[in-house]
């Protein structure tokens, strides 16, 4: 791995770490390029659990900076945000973007909004059965119709669920799945392959193993170009790039994926 775009800290309230702890580890471990994409705040109060406040944008935005200069000799720092698509935000998304205050956002749709008013939380409302899944690859591929985000994160998380209940996809599953890399493969999205669900082992129907990635959804992406890039996901320093990625990378290879190693920033 030598680029890293998805990574966490303190700011969020549910990591370990700075800024600065992050870029020091990135360095140690060799990476030449790092983005600090922590969970982005919204211009309202609302739904800003899990992820930085408001009032501390600034504060992140110039150490972020700070470390962009301090390092400069040693590592490409970026300023990033993992934020979700909700249609209202466009002109806040915009902004950030266009100002440079941020150099790219990378969409990570833990809610979407379906009728734009009513928010569904995928890892609370999609604790019951049928879940809307096509509803929620609508969101996220819409989010990424914007051009706002560099790459879809995590885009297999949501189809756990099933494979924690029932050992297997539903059809709804599978066809959501299809409408993702299809609508991928169209627009040259990037999806990444998240580094979080391979850094720990949990208890399936079949056996301990890594949650995700979800298998199914990448043997569908590897019949595609579609491009694929590593995201650490790290909520701690050491997880900012460890063997676990490696071992990643050497699966994704073998699957046949098109993994990229690191994406132009502009
Ligand atoms: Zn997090
Ligand atoms: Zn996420």
């Amino acid at each position: 791995m030598i680029a890293n775009y998805h990574t966490h800290n303190v700011y969020c309230g549910h990591a370990e770490g700075t800024i600065e702890e992050y870029t020091v580890k990135a360095i140690e471990r060799g990476l030449l390029e790092l983005g600090h994409s922590d969970h982005f705040p919204f211009c309202f109060d609302v739904l800003n659990d899990g992820r930085m406040k408001y009032e501390d944008l600034h504060i992140y935005l110039d150490e972020v900076e700070r470390m962009k200069e301090k390092y400069k000799d040693k590592i490409k720092v970026f300023t990033g945000g993992e934020i979700e698509y909700l249609s209202d935000f466009g002109k806040y998304y915009e902004r950030l973007l266009n100002s440079k205050a941020v150099d790219y956002f990378i969409l990570g749709q833990h809610f979407y909004s379906p009728d734009g008013f009513k928010y569904v939380n995928v890892y609370v409302d999609f604790k019951n059965d049928n879940p809307p899944v096509m509803d929620y690859a609508k969101s996220c591929m819409d989010g990424m119709k914007t051009g706002y985000f560099l790459y879809l994160a995590h885009p297999d998380l949501i189809f756990l669920n099933d494979l924690v209940k029932g050992g297997k996809l539903s059809d709804e599953c599978k066809r959501a799945i299809s409408y993702m890399v299809d609508e991928s493969v169209k627009n040259d999205y990037v999806l990444e392959l998240n580094g979080g669900g391979y850094n720990c082992l949990e208890e399936f129907s079949d056996g301990m193993r890594h949650p995700y990635p979800v298998r199914y959804f990448w043997e569908e992406v590897a019949k595609t170009n579609i491009r694929c890039i590593i995201g650490s996901d790290a909520h701690h320093p050491d997880a900012v790039y460890n063997k676990s990625h490696d071992e990643l990378k050497e699966k994704a290879l073998s699957m046949g994926l098109n993994l990229v190693e690191r994406l132009d920033i502009d």
